[in-house]
């Protein structure tokens, strides 16, 4: 059998089984082999009943005696009820509310359950068990003793038990399986890590706890090191394959730009354009990365590297994630850059049809020389006549193929900055943008005074809009940002209508207050945000829509509802809409703060702005699953390792990468798995 197999020919799977695991994305042989378990029950030893102790979790193996059903509670709960013997005594053990259970579960029947047992209520010393963690109804060939060891514990779901997962992957596991080896032999003697057959045994039915960490460990840098070399060899591709730009030095129209500019670029600004000039002026292509906070300062970094390509010559295109967005930058730059001369164009998903082949044309004649614009600019039918370089703001909404597919827009390899304001903790800059350099912007514009933030509890909810209403009543505007959209009866909380609506009867009936939110037809939205931009609207409530760079420096306060529903990570985002301009800026955190996760949360956010420290402390505190989930980079989703615990593995299997880019021969051998494992994220390099 082959891992391209397709799992109908898996002992043990049917068309119906077939059909359930394709929903659980479980295709191919490979897929249900790296199915891995979630965690493992350790049913290394069998108690028997007269020996369990109270308290203390446990396995045994009985015959049920008899089964009772009854009805608890207002709601009707079922629970069931087992007496299970094994000769030296009997154990009652306990469903709650799992009704089809009932069955199976037949008197003469043997099964295997782990739980946590307890005196029984009213048994007179008799045991129960609950908080099942495993729980198997044997078969007549079954013996108890071959269900015992460290037992693999699956992701399942009610028709594809843990006992189905259990059997098929055993069954796998004996099969003449065509297993290759994916990591190179030097690599693997180095790092002194085991055979791939032997891990991907071990991984589901480990003998003890040490075999099980060993192949895990195997496994996991397996993991890590293929995406690494996924990502070198892209870094790699981009700068060989094709020849790259050599713009030239700067010269007049790049200086007139930056002496009309209104400030002085700041240290960190000049360094970072320093850096973008030497990667443009070298014939291998750009590849960087500018992380650097909201409000840091990277919108004219990427004016001022558009304008060097044009300066050459050149067209540039710059990729916004929202269409908000994308119309600001676009006014911003016209204002900034028309009188130089230099022709900027618009496109979008949203212009009509007619407007949008125009702009096709203009662009495919070179008669525009900066577009502007949001995923529509890598859509089919756009061609650049000499594209020069791309900039995509807020790269973390666009994945590595769709940068890929940009870069394939031009003759020559463009120029790529890719510019983002997620801050990522440094450690982990490498495993999502391994094949970027990156730049920093730490400092913030000279003249900023920082927001100040405060943790407040709901009923002082009064007090703060009293406050907001003074300033706006000495002129500046307020954003109240709420977690959900519109009334839903499953959630206690206040959705942004009802606050909208509370706020524009109530305390701000003399203000013109506006509602925006991701339901809303686009047109309806920009008109709203436009409002708002041009101080038409003072009070904006919306939800997360006005996440993403949205620049209205009048406004300097905000308030956010229910702050504990956001991630750091977003809340900094959100408060980075407001201390953009010359005002003292105020963020009110709104929560009850009910656990003391939020509690903490939420105090991290009131005493610091620095954007690396909240991102440490989110990915810490929510874990890398959601932290990642949130990022969309479009890396593949790791099956195993974990980017957090696994940090030493990640450095290991990096330096192991690099050592196989050094290898033709290695690299070779390490495309086809590419093409096989991450043929969505790793395309474009294994087509070739
Ligand atoms: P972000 O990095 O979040 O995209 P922007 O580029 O939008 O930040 O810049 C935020 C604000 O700071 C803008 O109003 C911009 O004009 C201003 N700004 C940028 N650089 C400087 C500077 N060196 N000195 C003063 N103001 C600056
Ligand atoms: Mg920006």
């Amino acid at each position: 059998m082959k891992l391209r197999d397709s799992i109908q020919y898996v002992k043990g799977v049917g068309p119906k089984k077939k059909a359930e695991l394709n929903r659980m994305g479980i295709r191919t042989v490979y897929d249900l082999l790296t199915w891995f378990p979630r965690t493992y029950e350790d049913q290394s030893v069998l108690t028997r009943i007269a020996e369990l102790k109270p308290g203390e979790r446990a396995t045994v193996s009985g015959v049920i005696m008899n089964v009772s059903e009854r009805q608890a509670g207002r709601r009707g709960m079922t629970i069931l009820t087992a007496l299970i013997g094994d000769g030296s005594a009997f154990l009652q053990v306990t469903w709650f509310n799992q009704k089809y259970l009932k069955k199976q579960l037949q008197t003469g029947r043997r099964v295997f359950v782990t739980g946590k047992a307890e005196y029984a209520y009213g048994g007179r010393g008799q045991f129960a068990m609950s908080q099942l963690s495993g729980f198997q109804i044997l078969d007549d060939e079954d013996t108890p003793e071959e269900m015992c060891g460290i037992l693999p514990v699956y992701p399942a779901t009610e028709r594809l038990n843990q006992k189905f997962f259990r059997k098929t992957m055993a069954g796998l596991l004996q099969e003449e399986l065509e297993l290759p080896e994916v990591i190179p032999a030097d690599i693997r003697t180095r790092y002194q890590l085991q055979g791939r057959r032997e891990a991907l045994q071990k991984i589901h039915f480990p003998a003890d706890f040490a075999e099980l960490k060993a192949a895990r460990n195997r496994l996991a840098f397996e993991e890590l090191y293929l995406i690494q070399c996924g990502l070198l060899i892209l870094k790699r591709q981009s700068r060989e394959k094709k020849k790259g730009i050599r713009h030239l030095l700067s010269s007049e129209l790049v200086h007139r730009l930056e002496a009309g500019l209104p400030f002085q670029l700041t240290n960190d600004q000049s360094k970072v354009w320093r850096e973008i000039c030497r990667d443009m002026e070298s014939p291998v292509p750009m590849r960087r990365l500018v992380q650097g906070d909201v409000g840091s300062g990277k919108t004219v970094i990427a004016m001022l590297a558009l304008v060097k390509t044009v300066e050459n010559g050149y067209q540039g295109a710059l990729m916004a994630p929202t269409e908000i967005l994308a119309s600001q930058h676009h006014e911003g730059f016209k204002a900034q850059l028309e009188p130089l001369g230099v022709r900027v164009g618009f496109l979008s998903g949203r212009l009509t049809k007619k407007k949008r082949e125009e702009m096709y044309a203009a662009i495919a004649a070179h008669e525009v020389d900066i577009v502007i614009g949001t995923h529509a600019l890598i859509q089919e039918g756009v061609r650049f006549a000499k594209l020069g370089l791309v900039v995509t703001d807020e790269q973390h909404r666009f994945g590595i193929a769709q940068r890929a597919e940009l870069e394939k827009k031009g003759e020559l390899m463009p120029d790529v900055l890719v510019m983002t304001a997620t801050p990522i903790p440094r450690t982990m800059t490498l495993t999502v943008y391994g094949d970027l350099d990156v730049s920093l912007i730490q400092e913030l514009p000279p003249g900023r005074q920082p927001i100040r933030t405060f943790v407040r509890q709901p009923d002082r909810r009064e007090l703060i809009y009293r406050y907001v209403l003074t300033q706006l009543e000495a002129g500046r505007q307020a954003y109240v940002v709420c977690p959900l959209i519109e009334m839903n009866e499953d959630s206690p909380l206040p959705s942004a209508e009802e606050i909208y609506d509370e706020l524009r009867y109530g305390i701000f009936r003399d203000v013109p207050v506006g509602l925006v939110h991701g339901k809303m037809k686009a047109a309806e939205k920009e008109q709203v945000m436009q409002d708002f931009y041009e101080d038409k609207i003072k009070l904006l409530v919306s939800t997360t829509v006005i996440e993403v760079g949205v620049n209205v420096p009048n406004a300097s306060i905000m308030v956010i509802e229910n702050a504990e529903r956001f991630g750091l990570a977003q809340l900094h985002q959100l408060r980075g809409r407001i201390g953009r301009g010359p005002y003292q800026s105020f963020c009110i955190l709104v929560s009850e703060m009910k656990t003391e996760n939020a509690k903490e949360r939420l105090q991290i956010m009131a005493e610091t702005t620095d954007g690396f420290k909240l991102a440490e402390e989110d990915l810490r505190l929510r874990g890398p699953g959601q932290f990642f989930g949130a990022m969309q980079h479009g890396l593949p989703d790791l099956k195993i390792a974990d980017v957090l615990q696994d940090m030493d593995i990640l450095l290991l299997a990096r330096r192991a990468a690099l050592e196989t880019m050094e290898n033709q021969a290695d690299v070779r051998d390490i495309l086809p798995i590419l093409a096989l494992q991450y043929q969505q994220q790793f395309l474009n390099i294994t087509e070739t």
